[in-house]
């Protein structure tokens, strides 16, 4: 492999081949797994031993963030502007390491690195990319992505944030809610409609006057990611910070589309880490004289869930290479984030309950992936909207209205 890094193909603790049953790390080459390897070492020593305090104080975990940089993994899949050109399976592939030990810090990167370095990937100028992805992908800079409003979720067309033209400026008006990274964030994708009913996508930094961020409390998922509202009050905004050639809400959408992907691949990393707890669990736990792995009602649980830890990860994996190959199309994701959200937390509840009592404690990771689940079934596009994106693509017919 010509790296110094253990190779991730005799991962340890990992009980393999429970959770690789189909060996699906075995396709990534040598340059790949030494990425992985070093996502790996990072998750496992530098997030797990801390991630169950912040989780449990509702708390980003800020400390993360000068070893994050070393990662170099901003940009991961995009091109040029100092990023590093991976593939895009590779990316999913960091996606699972890091929701492997939660959800959480996977929705910081994926957010960051898919949603606000994408939509400037995809639809800023060639100033906006060179003035923001080298900084965002060394993590100098943090970015977020403002699309959801208040009465705004589902249906984004209904947006009430407006983008007025004042000579060469724009003045910005609204609220977003529910916005990963938005209180940490240096720069916010937000998304707005103009005077003449364009949706166009602005850079709004965050000194600019009139712009706040202010932090969402009592979420009982993902609570060691930031979740933000932007508040916007007459913020002026300069021309050169609009992206120039987006005007349809097809732009946020298509930003959308390239970032969701990488959630295929997280629900697979929660899934795993559940699935191995509960296996563990089941061979130390004795009841009625012997340990309950040894009961057929156990490993018909443990079974199904390998099952669909596997078939998720095979999912992932193939929609990682067309991807790759430029043939994805947005209904495929849809299936496959429906299918693996749904299958990651099916396996998270069965592991729930072989952990008995002890599945709702923090002392083990298993409520956390769980808790964490509920927001990635909605997030990115509910489990509702992808099944009427699916049943469109199948039947011709348009059922969101
Ligand atoms: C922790 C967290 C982080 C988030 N991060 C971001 C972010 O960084 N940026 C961002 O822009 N957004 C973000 N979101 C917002 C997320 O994308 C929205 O919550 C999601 O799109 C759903 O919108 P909503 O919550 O308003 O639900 P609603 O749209 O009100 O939906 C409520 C219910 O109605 C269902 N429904 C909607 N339409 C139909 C229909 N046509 N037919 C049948 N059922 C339907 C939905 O599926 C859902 O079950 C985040 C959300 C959370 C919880």
């Amino acid at each position: 492999m010509g790296t110094a890094t253990k190779d991730i193909r005799q991962p340890k603790p990992l009980p393999a081949p429970n959770s690789d049953f189909y060996g699906v790390t075995e396709t990534l080459n040598a340059e790949e797994l030494a990425t992985l390897n070093q996502v790996r070492e990072f998750m496992n020593t530098k997030v797990a031993p801390i991630i169950n305090k912040y989780w449990a104080e509702d708390a980003f975990p800020f400390e993360l963030l000068p070893p994050f940089k070393e990662l170099n993994i901003g940009g991961l899949a995009m091109k040029g502007y100092g990023c590093r050109g991976g593939s895009v399976a590779l990316f999913g592939f960091v996606a699972m390491e890091m929701a492997r030990i939660d959800a959480s810090i996977a929705t910081f990167f994926g957010v960051h690195n898919g949603l606000a370095m994408g939509s400037i990937y995809l639809g800023g100028s060639e100033e906006q990319k060179q003035r923001w992805l080298p900084p965002m992908h060394a993590g100098e800079k943090i970015g977020c992505f403002g699309l959801t409003e208040p009465d705004a979720g589902s249906d984004p067309g209904s947006m009430r944030t407006t983008a007025k033209r004042d000579g060469s400026d724009w003045i910005l008006n609204g609220a977003k809610m529910w916005i990963t990274n938005g209180s940490i964030a240096d720069v916010a994708i937000v998304w707005a409609r103009t005077d003449g009913g364009d949706i166009n996508g602005f850079l709004v930094e965050k000194d600019m006057p009139g712009f706040e961020a202010p932090l969402m409390h009592h979420k009982l998922s993902l609570r060691a990611s930031v979740t933000s509202e932007l508040v916007l009050r007459d913020v002026r905004v300069p021309e050169e910070n609009r992206f120039p050639e987006i005007s349809t809400l097809r732009g946020p959408l298509s930003c959308l589309n390239e970032a969701r992907f990488g959630i295929v691949f997280g629900v697979v990393g929660s899934a795993r880490t559940c699935l191995e707890t509960a296996l563990d669990y089941s061979k130390e736990r004795i009841v009625f004289d012997k340990p309950i792995a040894g009961y057929q009602l156990t490993q018909q649980k443990l079974a199904e869930m390998a099952l669909e830890v596997n078939r998720g990860a095979l999912v992932a994996l193939h929609l990682g290479r067309m991807k790759d190959e430029g043939t994805l199309r947005p209904e495929q994701v849809s299936m496959g984030k429906m299918g693996n959200v749904r299958g990651a937390l099916e396996v998270a509840r069965s592991a729930r309950s072989i952990l008995g009592g002890n599945g709702i404690t923090l002392e083990y990771p298993v409520i956390r992936h769980m808790n964490n689940l509920e927001t990635v079934l909605t997030y990115e596009g509910t489990h509702e909207v992808h099944t009427l994106s699916v049943g469109k693509a199948l039947t011709g017919e348009n059922a969101f209205r």
